[in-house]
C-alpha cells in the first residue's frame, strides 16, 4: 500500500512544485506585459491628448520627452497591440485564476487601444462597432415611440400650458443655483456624499480633493485623479447649474463616484498587489463603462428613495436661497427624464453613422430628452469630442444597477458591499451582464 501511495504523494509534491514555479514564471511574465501595456498607453497619449485619463505609476514607464515619430505612428502602435495581445492570450488559460483574469482584462483594454489608434489615425468605425470595441457592449436601439411614451408620462405630470419641454424648463428654472452660492452649495453637497460613503467604506486617511470651477469645456464635470488618493475635481460653469446637478455632479465626481473608484483601485490593486496596469487609466476603454456607470449608480445608492429630495429641501435649497415649493414634483420629473438620457445614444448613433444631421440631433435632444437649447448644443459638442462615450453614462448605469441589485437584493448594506467589490476589482463589462 505504502509503496503504491508513496510515489504518488511524491509525484503530487513534485508536480505542485513544478506548477508553482511555472505559476511564478507566468506571474513575472504577466507583470512585464502589464508594464508594456502601460508604456504603450502612455506613448499613445503623447499624440492623442485625451487618451490618458489618469496615470500615477512609476516615472520609469513614461516615454521620453521627445516623441519617437513626428507623425502619429499608427501602424507601429497597432503592431505593438497585436504582439502584446498574442502574448497575453497564452496566459488567459492559466490555471491560476488571478493570472488568467488579469490577462483577459488587459486584453480587452487593448482591444479598445486598437480601435482608438485606428480612429486617431483617421479610420473611424460605425457607432455599433465602436461601442463594442471601445466599451465591450452593444447598446439597445430605441425609436421615437419609446421616448414619446416617456415624454407623455411627463406631460401628464407637469402643470400649466405649453409643450412638455417648455413646462419642464419652467419648473427647472426655479432651481438654478446662483453663481455666488455655487461654491458653498457644492462643497456642502460633496461633504454629505463623503459622509454617506464613509459609513460603509474606510477610506485612506490622507485622501482629499480640490474643487475648481472652469469654463469652455464639453463636459459638465471632470475628476482628474492624481494618485496617492488625491483628485482635482473640475466643475464647468458654462451652463446654469440646477439643484439636482449639484447632488449628481458632486456625487458622480467624488463620493462614491470617480474619486472613490480610483482610490479603491489604487489601494487594493496597485498598492497592495502591485498590479501596475491599474495605475494607468485609458479614457476610451471598457474601464470607463464601469467608471461612469458606477459613478451614476452611486448617486442613488448614496441617496436612496426620497433622500435626495429631503437633502435638497432641508439643506441645499435654503443654503442657495431658493424657494422649496415644487421640489418634489421636480425630482419626480427628473426620474422620468433620466430614462430619456438614452436619447443621447440615438443622437450619437445618428451623427456617427451619418443618418442624422446636426439640426435633427438638436431637435431630438430638445424634444425627446427635454434639454434646453444650450444644453443640447453642449451635448452635441460632447459627442463631437468623445463620440460613443455617452453610452457609458446611461447604459453603464443600467448595467451597474442591474448587477448590484441582482447580487445584493434590496438590503442597503449588501448593495454597498457589492458596489465596493465593483470599485475594487478589474471588472469587464461582460461580467455585469
Ligand atoms: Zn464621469
Amino acid at each position: 500500500m505504502y509503496k503504491i501511495f508513496f510515489p504518488a504523494v511524491l509525484l503530487l509534491f513534485f508536480s505542485c512544485g513544478q506548477k508553482n514555479t511555472s505559476n511564478s514564471n507566468d506571474a513575472v511574465q504577466l507583470n512585464s506585459l502589464a508594464e508594456k501595456y502601460v508604456r504603450l498607453g502612455l506613448a499613445i497619449g503623447q499624440y492623442d491628448e485625451s487618451f490618458v485619463d489618469a496615470y500615477y505609476g512609476p516615472d520609469s514607464l513614461k516615454p521620453a520627452m521627445v516623441k519617437t515619430d513626428s507623425v502619429f505612428p499608427k501602424d507601429r502602435f497597432l503592431a505593438e497591440v497585436n504582439m502584446l495581445t498574442n502574448d497575453l492570450k497564452a496566459l488567459e488559460g492559466n490555471a491560476n485564476d488571478t493570472i488568467a483574469k488579469r490577462s483577459a482584462w488587459i486584453t480587452s483594454q487593448l482591444k479598445a487601444f486598437e480601435r482608438r489608434i485606428k480612429l486617431f489615425g483617421g479610420d473611424s468605425a460605425s457607432f455599433e462597432i465602436e461601442t463594442k470595441e471601445l466599451y465591450g457592449v452593444t447598446v439597445p436601439v430605441y425609436d421615437t415611440m419609446h421616448f414619446k411614451a416617456i415624454a407623455n408620462e411627463l406631460d401628464s405630470l407637469l402643470p400649466g400650458p405649453g409643450t412638455v419641454n417648455e413646462r419642464f424648463q419652467q419648473l427647472a428654472n426655479h432651481f438654478v443655483i446662483p453663481k455666488t452660492k455655487l461654491d458653498t452649495v457644492l462643497k456642502t453637497s460633496i461633504a454629505e456624499c463623503r459622509k454617506r460613503t464613509l459609513k460603509y467604506y474606510p477610506l485612506p486617511a490622507t485622501e482629499n480633493f480640490t474643487l475648481e470651477f472652469v469654463t469652455n469645456k464639453p463636459w459638465s464635470g471632470y475628476n482628474w485623479y492624481k494618485g496617492n488618493y488625491r483628485s482635482v475635481i473640475q466643475i464647468n460653469t458654462d451652463l446654469d447649474i440646477f439643484i439636482d446637478r449639484v447632488i449628481d455632479v458632486g456625487s458622480h465626481e467624488s463620493y462614491p463616484g470617480h474619486h472613490v473608484y480610483n482610490m479603491l483601485l489604487e489601494k487594493n490593486l496597485y498598492r497592495d498587489k502591485g498590479w501596475v496596469e491599474i495605475s494607468f487609466y485609458p479614457l476610451y476603454s471598457p474601464q470607463s463603462l464601469i467608471a461612469e456607470g458606477s459613478a451614476n449608480y452611486g448617486i442613488e445608492l448614496a441617496f436612496p428613495g426620497d433622500e435626495k429630495i429631503e437633502f435638497a429641501k432641508n439643506v441645499l435649497l435654503p443654503l442657495a436661497g431658493i424657494d422649496t415649493t415644487h421640489i418634489s414634483l421636480y425630482f419626480k420629473a427628473l426620474e422620468l427624464r433620466d430614462e430619456l438620457n438614452f436619447v443621447r445614444n440615438e443622437v450619437c448613433r445618428g451623427l456617427m453613422n451619418k443618418t442624422m444631421t446636426e439640426k435633427e440631433a438638436v431637435y431630438w435632444l430638445k424634444n425627446f430628452s427635454l434639454m434646453n437649447e444650450s444644453a443640447a448644443v453642449k451635448s452635441i459638442s460632447f459627442i463631437k469630442a468623445n463620440r460613443s462615450y455617452v453610452i457609458n453614462y446611461n447604459y453603464g448605469k443600467r448595467m451597474a444597477k442591474q448587477y448590484i441589485e441582482k447580487k445584493a437584493g434590496t438590503a442597503v448594506d449588501k448593495k454597498w458591499e457589492a458596489f465596493g467589490w465593483l470599485l475594487s476589482n478589474q471588472v469587464e463589462p461582460s461580467a455585469l451582464q
